[in-house]
């Protein structure tokens, strides 16, 4: 990747914050199912009762909602590369968010999602952008050529004249002053 093209939009970036907030979404979700889901057996084996505080539901639930505003602003690296700088603050902010959140456990999606926000936030659009998706970043197009062209047409032939023309050039007839 070094050495290439200056990249359109932070694209490794998007990769670990997308990857890194699905990972805290889906391992909330799972972890929470799965307690929910074998309760009574996974308390048989382990002989304590095992179950989810109402504190529990809450936090597993939030982690797995932050986790896919997560993954909603790693795809706007993509879809908006100009809001990669407040994207990329904001994922961070989010996934310390989780980690505070989860009182130990996975960091590995955090940890994804932190280094992809500091790319993010480091990284700067290309200035030049050539093709049709320019605009963004780019410079405003050169203004418009000085009108030396006709700018009034004879209403007699339809001959293009001059603006200060005060007859057709072409069938002689009288503009209207
Ligand atoms: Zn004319």
């Amino acid at each position: 990747m070094w050495g290439a093209p200056p990249e359109r939009y932070p694209r490794t970036a998007y990769l670990l914050v997308v990857i890194g907030g699905l990972l805290i979404a889906l391992l909330a979700a799972l972890s929470g199912l799965v307690v929910w889901a074998f309760q009574s057996e996974v308390s048989e084996i382990a002989g304590v009762s095992v179950s989810l505080s109402p504190l529990e539901i809450f936090e597993l639930v939030t982690a797995a909602a932050l986790g896919l505003v997560i993954v909603y602003g790693g795809y706007s690296f993509r879809a908006r590369p100009a809001s990669a700088r407040t994207w990329g603050l904001g994922v961070i902010v989010l996934a310390i968010a989780t980690v505070l959140l989860d009182g130990g456990g996975d960091y590995l999606g955090a940890i994804l999602v932190i280094i992809g926000g500091v790319i993010a936030y480091r990284w700067k659009a290309p200035l030049a952008v050539p093709g049709p998706t320019g605009g963004w970043g780019g410079s405003n197009p050169p203004p418009p050529p000085p009108p030396t062209g006709p700018s009034k047409f004879c209403t007699t032939c339809g001959a293009p004249n001059l603006a200060p023309a005060r007859f057709c050039a072409r069938c002689g007839a009288a503009f209207p002053a």
